[in-house]
């Protein structure tokens, strides 16, 4: 394949993948920027094998099937409550991907270079190793708190920023060593030793971050794993991989700055680890009231007579699937006049959009969908607000005890209208581990029980 083909085939890709990354920015035109991205990424890895691949056919022929089955399989049978964690260790097989690459590109006597381009190889294979090492470990903690595996609560070791800014300190040091190393067994000695503490880092930086502040590190790994694709990109020479994972670390980045404003946490002090935790476990703060309940005929007829109503969906409503019965309670209503809208926190759910997607997947019209910043003002107006599966997003704790983990995050101010009905199970706290007051409140009607039921029989009474 002649060189400017390939230029052109790359160059082609990356226009796509920029295509697919611009269709992603709403639901109208996500599925075409899908689409955009399948097909600049079928031209990326058939130019790839056509252009640089000249033995091992069967061995790569294999390694893809193989590869391209998991991959199927996964997504036939992930659920949509599954999606985050999913994405946690895809995004850290890119990590141990660009530490294998690092390391067999450094052992391959096949490649040599010789001074200032040996110096910048040197320090492309370091740098790919140690973003791909922390990357690899991070996105396994992430993914073992995201499904559960591991507790979502903040690893607060004594001086943990003494500790990472030690290993810091370490990776810098060895790099000095291992870059310009004559001495090359010694020289993979020290790389050894500096993967070893990018693993560890990579283990304390996530483990140190507390169940609310998710949402940025996953965005932050996603964008590490684009980092270390770059990195991978610049050791093999690879202009698309390059750009590629340009495009991925730098969506990440402003990915993880618009989940921090969402937080209100400071972009540098997640980057370091462990800030942004607050108190740890349940707050302090004393909550006062009763819980007192309502039943689905009570809430009908409730809603038989009202003009406002505003809908606020959590993680719960994605793991009670409830968001069809919740669209056609909304279309209902709307019918009989009532200004139906849908209130969505930046990080209910456990992923970006998370609720967005549901909804959508529900054919919930976009026009009754809105962000938190755009009807957080509104509340005092709504007559009633259903909460269905939402907790920490709607915790007046956020605002009312500066100890609590999930201090200074902005939330949906649902106890200001006139009635709040809440949807879940029980009482348990949500995924921070915090009480939450709002359902103790006046104005709070606990509906208990799984969410999909409680709406299909609230549909039946309505
Ligand atoms: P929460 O996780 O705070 O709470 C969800 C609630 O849903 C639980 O309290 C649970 O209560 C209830 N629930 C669970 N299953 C059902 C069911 N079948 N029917 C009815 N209720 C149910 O949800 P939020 O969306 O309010 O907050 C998201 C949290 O997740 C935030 O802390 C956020 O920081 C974090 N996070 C977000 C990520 C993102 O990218 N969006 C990523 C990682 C974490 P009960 O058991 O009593 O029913």
């Amino acid at each position: 394949m002649s060189p400017s083909l390939i230029t052109t085939a790359y160059l082609a890709a990356a226009a796509l993948f920029i295509l697919a990354l611009g269709g992603l920015k709403t639901n109208l035109t996500a599925s075409r920027g899908n689409l955009f991205g399948i097909v600049g990424m079928a031209i990326a890895v058939i130019v790839t094998i056509a252009a640089f691949v000249t033995a091992n056919y069967a061995l790569l022929a294999g390694l893809m099937i193989a590869g391209g089955l998991i991959g199927f399989i996964l997504s036939r049978r992930v659920r949509m409550t599954q999606m985050p964690e999913l994405v946690a260790i895809l995004h850290s097989l890119v990590g141990l991907a660009a530490v294998l690459i690092g390391f067999a590109n450094y052992m391959d006597p096949a490649i040599s270079h010789t001074g200032i381009e040996k110096t910048i190889h040197e320090i492309e294979v370091y740098l790919g190793i140690a973003i791909g090492a922390l990357t690899f470990t991070g996105s396994v903690i992430a993914y073992g708190k995201l499904s559960a595996l591991i507790g979502g609560a903040p690893l607060l070791l004594p001086a943990r920023h003494w500790l990472n800014l030690a290993m810091f300190i370490g990776v810098v040091y060895i790099g000095i060593e291992f870059v310009g190393n004559p001495d090359h067994d010694q020289a993979v000695i020290w790389l050894l030793a500096m993967t070893a503490i990018a693993l560890l880092f990579g283990i304390h930086m996530v483990a140190a971050i507390g169940g609310a502040d998710m949402p940025v590190v996953i965005s932050m790994l996603n964008s590490y794993s684009g980092w270390a694709a770059a990195a991978t990109g610049f050791m093999l020479s690879n202009d698309l991989l390059i750009v590629t994972g340009a495009l991925v670390g730098s969506s990440g980045a402003i990915l993880s700055y618009i989940m921090c404003r969402a937080m209100n946490r400071q972009f540098l002090s997640v980057i370091a680890g462990g800030f942004g935790t607050g108190g740890s476990g349940p707050s302090a703060a004393a909550a006062e009231g009763e819980v007192q309940t309502i039943d689905v005929d009570e809430l009908a007829g409730r809603l038989n007579n009202v003009k406002e109503v505003m809908i606020v969906p959590g993680y719960g409503m994605a793991t009670a699937q409830a968001q069809h019965a919740v669209a056609e309670i909304a279309k209902t209503l709307i019918k009989k006049g009532v200004n139906v809208r849908f209130g969505i926190h930046p990080v209910a759910g456990r992923m970006p959009g998370h609720m967005n997607v549901l909804l959508a997947e529900a054919k919930v019209p976009y026009d009754i969908v809105f962000e938190m910043d755009e009807v957080n003002d509104d509340f005092p107006n709504v007559d009633v607000s259903i909460v269905v599966g939402a907790n920490d997003t709607v915790n007046p704790l956020a605002q009312e005890d500066a100890a609590s983990p999930i201090a200074g995050m902005p939330v949906l101010e649902v106890w200001k209208g006139e009635l709040v009905v809440v949807l879940k199970r029980g009482m348990a706290a949500g995924y921070a581990g915090v009480d939450n007051p709002l359902f103790l409140r006046d104005n709070t009607r606990m509906l208990f029980g799984d969410a999909r039921e409680s709406l299909e029989a609230l549909f039946k009474a309505l």
